[in-house]
């Protein structure tokens, strides 16, 4: 009888320890990541890239660096 209660006790704790593990998931996984990767448009060729791949000159939003050097296409 009282290993049979030990039993129980050891199953809800264990019960407790996943439910706890699997809402921590759910916390972890739940923010969101579209705000941090908008996509920019290159001021040189126009193509659009995500933002975290930009290369950031004088305001202007470039695909790489070769482009950030030409800058803003004038045509
Ligand atoms: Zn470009």
């Amino acid at each position: 009888m009282l290993a049979r209660l030990v039993l129980l006790i050891l199953v809800i704790i264990a019960v407790s320890l996943v439910w706890r593990r699997l809402r921590g998931m759910r916390r972890r996984a739940s923010p969101p990541r579209t705000v941090d990767a908008r996509a920019v448009r290159c001021a040189h060729c126009q193509v659009y890239l995500p933002s975290q791949d930009a290369v950031l000159r004088e305001g202007e939003v470039f695909c790489s660096a070769e482009h950030a050097a030409r800058g803003r296409r004038t045509s």
